[in-house]
């Protein structure tokens, strides 16, 4: 069984439309609360629909399934777009949105495992995900499983050191499972990530780091998805990586135009304009 022959995710619903209702849960999350890291949700949408819809083999009745492919959220800020694209999979129940960041909630403000079905690690203390990937991906080749591991991680993690260490170790280790996917919106807490510690020439230091990898516009998901294809139809024995530009706020232009973007902002009486502004681009 490959991803397009289960049934949730050849239910003749577009991926564009798949991204349309990441963006739109998440969106209704973040009213929920009045805040939320909604800026990177938006901007990542595409690459989740593409994940989820196009690339992971999971059973969303089983997300403990042992055949499953393992999506890491090693940004744990961005827990609310990986809640919008479980619930999307049928992971989550939708019936629990309204529950986002209460005491009693299974969706927390920031990724954590022990509550989310479909949550596989407690990410947040950034610059660890890959780390962790690695010795997944690692323990998964010795089982003779054939499951891939995901590690979806930002630019601003590009700045850890334990980031090329568990880069060097999947290189080492020839980890052909491994898929790191890295959320380029050249935005971390203190600034521009390129002003911070600048990590260019990127698709250069992974490959120098003997990664195979690409680059291409996060937001367009047909590229996306292409990307994710070729990383997985890849042959030779080293780990992948696919560096995602994405723009913030996507999808909700008034919000792209923020000048604060890591923690964007957004007022009382603005998230149901953003949901209104979000229903005109509504694809098919
Ligand atoms: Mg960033």
């Amino acid at each position: 069984m490959t991803a397009h022959d289960r049934p949730h995710a050849t239910a003749n619903v577009s991926l564009a439309r798949r991204a349309w209702n990441i963006r739109r849960t998440a969106l209704r999350m973040g009213a929920v609360q009045g805040q939320g890291y909604i800026g990177q949700a938006l901007g990542i949408a595409d690459v989740l629909a593409a994940a989820y819809f196009h690339a992971l083999e999971y059973r969303p009745e089983d997300p403990e399934w042992e055949g499953r492919d393992r999506f890491l959220l090693s940004i744990g800020h961005y827990a609310i777009a990986l809640y919008a694209a479980l619930m999307e999979a049928g992971i989550l129940p939708e019936e629990e949105l309204d529950t986002y960041g209460m005491d009693d909630s299974r969706m927390p403000m920031s990724g954590m495992a022990s509550y989310t079905p479909g949550m596989e690690i407690t990410g947040g203390s950034l610059g660890h995900g890959l780390g962790v990937a690695v010795g997944m991906a690692l323990g998964l080749k010795r089982k003779k499983n054939p499951a891939f591991v995901y590690n979806l991680m930002s630019d601003g993690e590009l700045g850890e050191g334990s980031t090329w260490e568990a880069a060097m170790g999947a290189a080492h280790h020839r980890l052909d499972n491994l898929v790191c996917l890295i959320d380029f919106n050249n935005q971390q807490a203190d600034g521009p990530s390129t002003e911070m510690l600048c990590a260019e020439p990127l698709k250069e230091k992974w490959e120098a780091f003997g990664w195979r990898c690409q680059r291409v516009d996060g937001n367009d998901l047909p590229a996306v998805a292409a990307a994710l294809d070729a990383a997985r139809a890849a042959t030779e024995p080293k780990p992948r990586a696919i560096i995602f530009d994405t723009r913030m706020c996507k999808g909700v232009p008034f919000l792209e135009d923020r000048e604060i973007m890591h923690f964007v902002r957004v007022e009382a009486d603005e998230w149901a304009k953003a949901l209104a502004v979000l229903e005109e681009g509504r694809p098919e």
